[in-house]
């Protein structure tokens, strides 16, 4: 497979999960709610995670913008339910070292990760880097939210971490 298919496969599977988003769902009582921004691009999200002890159990995810931003939320809400914050966060790592082309986190097979592995293509296009970190960085604050007993308090601070 040459670079060109490579490109295409990956813009395939974003324009899939960008027309049929999963986790577009409501979640009842929310044990987490937040909402992020990215300026940059107009993406705005809003995430509610509904957890079993700190298992993320169900997580909504309502994305209006750009397609790497909606993909990269649906794509988040297929891989975090059933994992443990622990988890969730450290996938949240991967995604963001795939993104920036840091080294991965040791152990860590990009095979695994479903198609979460497409996000790598997002590297060659620095501007969108941020529309595919939104969900992510969104979701990690939230959960950090939860953390300190602020699970409902709404931050936005998506756009500006890098
Ligand atoms: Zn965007």
């Amino acid at each position: 497979m040459n670079d060109g298919d490579l490109q295409e496969l990956y813009r395939d599977i974003i324009l899939e999960h960008y027309h049929y988003p999963r986790g577009h769902k409501h979640v009842d009582a929310p044990d987490i709610h937040n909402e992020g921004k990215n300026p940059v691009c107009g993406d705005e999200i809003e995430l509610e995670v509904k957890l079993n002890g700190d298992v993320v159990e169900q997580v909504g995810v309502h994305c209006v913008g750009c397609a790497i931003s909606v993909a990269s939320g649906s794509m988040l809400s297929e891989i975090v339910e059933g994992k443990s914050i622990g988890e969730v966060k450290r996938i949240a790592q991967v995604v963001k070292a795939m993104l920036t082309g840091a080294d991965l986190p040791e152990g860590v097979d990009p095979a695994d990760l479903g198609d979460l592995e497409v996000l790598q293509g997002v590297r060659n296009f620095p501007v969108r880097i941020k529309c595919a970190l939104l969900a992510w960085t969104t979701l990690v604050e939230g959960l950090k939210n939860y953390e300190s007993g602020n699970g409902a308090a709404q931050v936005e601070t998506a756009a500006t971490e890098q």
